[in-house]
């Protein structure tokens, strides 16, 4: 694992950390102790399941409709003050994410390396993080990771999941051991990866190679070094904010093919064409 690199630290709130040439962002403090009680307290008020040991999802705004493949102009869910209360103190204001995915991962669990669907969702992504610090893991994609994403069924299945429920996408992963799509990164992929706390309170955005080219994770374990101590991890809350693309907005020229879901789609729907003339040209 290496350190991550040195951030710029911005100069008029020292709050600001940002590393320009990857795409990040991360605010400190960007709620308050009070309004992160109060969103604990809203996320369980809606939740009757309490108990710390499962994840638990929620999900507010448009949701996303497989018949159109964009935004859902008649599924929607509220969205509770407590999330458009900060919506005016986001760093991007142009374009404000309307899709909200509320998560609760019980202490120790983690999330395997992945990239968000490049083509459904506009390029900023923001996580808020609340309850507990997690360490987050970031690794530029590679050939390993081109290859899981073409996995026919596998790739199929994990853009469903993941558009639908990160948790899903999450729980299988988890849980199909034997599964040779679960990610084994190898050594030269390994040295490149680097983790990043995320402090309770805090934001953080990815765009351009953080967002497209990257994966991120959550490795789990029971315990974070944070500033040199060895910390425990406690429940943590986290805050997934998208903005869906509506139907022409759809698709996505970035700079990694090799994990982009719309260029993986292009190349299976040229593959599929040209299995066709095979199969026309052997008819003839
Ligand atoms: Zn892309």
């Amino acid at each position: 694992m290496q350190q991550a690199p040195i951030p710029t630290i911005e100069p008029s709130n020292p709050n600001v950390l940002r590393w320009d040439d990857i795409g990040l962002t991360l605010i400190h403090e960007f709620i308050t102790k009070g309004e992160e009680a109060a969103m604990i307290e809203a996320f369980h008020a809606r939740d009757p399941a309490k108990e710390g040991k499962r994840r638990i999802s929620q999900h507010f705004g448009h949701h996303f409709d497989y018949t159109t493949f964009g935004a859902s102009e008649t599924h929607f869910t509220p969205v509770p003050p407590y999330i458009t209360d900060f919506l005016p103190r986001l760093p991007i204001q142009s374009h404000l994410p309307d899709q909200f995915t509320v998560q609760y991962y019980p202490a120790g669990s983690g999330i395997p390396p992945h990239v968000d669907t490049h083509s459904m969702f506009a390029e900023a992504l923001y996580s808020l993080s609340f309850g507990s610090a997690v360490a987050m893991q970031f690794r530029m994609s590679g050939p390993n990771d081109a290859r899981k994403m073409r996995l026919p069924k596998r790739s199929a299945q994990n853009e469903k999941n993941h558009t639908e429920s990160p948790a899903a996408t999450i729980n299988n992963n988890a849980n199909a051991p034997g599964d040779d799509a679960i990610p084994t990164p190898d050594e030269g992929q390994q040295l490149r990866s680097w983790e990043l706390v995320l402090p309770a309170r805090s934001l953080l955005l990815m765009t351009g190679p953080a967002r497209y080219g990257y994966t991120h994770a959550i490795r789990p374990r029971k315990t974070d070094v944070i500033d040199g101590q060895t910390v425990p991890r406690e429940g943590r809350y986290s805050i997934t904010m998208r903005s869906v693309r509506r139907r022409d907005e759809i698709g996505c020229d970035c700079a990694y093919p090799g994990v982009c879901d719309a260029r993986i789609r292009e190349e299976m729907a040229l593959l599929a064409a040209s299995r066709g003339e095979d199969d026309a040209s052997l008819q003839e």
